[in-house]
């Protein structure tokens, strides 16, 4: 069987904290997990993160970015302080991650956003790393801007956004990771959406400690609990688990190189 990974979780979140680390990791592990891809939000996750990396090397990695909901009056030191430490390569990141734009909230910092945005596409761009992207009401604005990265190398994470907006990410040649979310009953057409995409551009992740799979609503979502996105996933595309993993862990080595 080939081995599982989560591309996405926050491991250095209070709520996996309050479970404890330890146990979280032995659980993944049991569940067949060997690589966790801990997202940073800000500076202070990215240094748990990279401890994290250090207390459990191989299994974890850990990204520097700064998230779009994190952006306040603080990040233009912080997005200073990220590329000094990504250009001086005192800390070598898996990739720049999480970085994008939400436009959920009305008009949150957008102009911010999308300033922070470019700075952090730039890096990656600049230094050959995987930028993980978060999407949330903003496909049109993400797609404008990496547009204008044609040499960057992208990964839209928790992607929900339907079968056109999907197809346009990959027309960019990017990847799309999903989540639990498709284990929802009410996205039928995310489903469906998956169906229709390309298998070798496909990535999956557990977003913990937020989008806990169907059996599981109202927990906090950990790493092991991906087996059921996994079997949903595979359903949906008709493979059995092993092809599955098999197929996901090609794509995961084309993302990470
Ligand atoms: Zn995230």
């Amino acid at each position: 069987m080939t081995a599982k990974f989560d591309f996405h979780a926050h491991l250095d979140d209070e709520r996996l904290k309050s479970i404890g680390i330890t146990k979280i990791i032995n659980r993944a592990i049991k569940a067949g997990v060997d690589l966790i891809i801990s997202n940073a939000i800000n500076l202070k996750s990215f240094k748990e993160n990279l401890q994290l990396s250090q207390d459990f090397p191989n299994l974890v990695k850990s990204t520097i970015g700064l998230q779009p909901l994190q952006i306040s009056q603080d990040s233009k030191i912080d997005i200073e302080k990220i590329e000094k430490i990504v250009e001086r390569g005192e800390f070598k990141p898996i990739a720049i991650g999480e970085i994008g734009l939400d436009f959920y909230y009305q008009d949150k910092n957008k102009k911010d956003q999308i300033e922070i945005f470019e700075r952090q596409l730039n890096l990656a761009e600049k230094f050959n790393l995987t930028a993980i992207i978060h999407v949330r009401q903003s496909a049109a604005e993400t797609l404008a801007i990496i547009k204008n990265h044609p040499n960057l190398k992208f990964v839209c994470h928790s992607f929900a956004e339907n079968y056109v907006w999907a197809k346009n990410f990959l027309d960019r040649d990017g990847w799309l990771s999903f989540s639990a979310m498709i284990t929802y009953p009410k996205n039928e057409e995310l489903r469906q959406t998956i169906k229709k995409l390309p298998l070798d551009r496909i990535l999956i992740e557990s977003d913990s400690p937020a989008l806990p799979p169907q059996s599981k609503r109202g927990q906090i979502n950990e790493p092991s609990f991906i087996e059921e996105t996994a079997a949903k996933l595979s359903q949906i595309l008709n493979l059995d688990q092993n092809q599955l993993w098999t197929k996901l862990r090609q794509n995961l080595n084309q993302v990470l190189t």
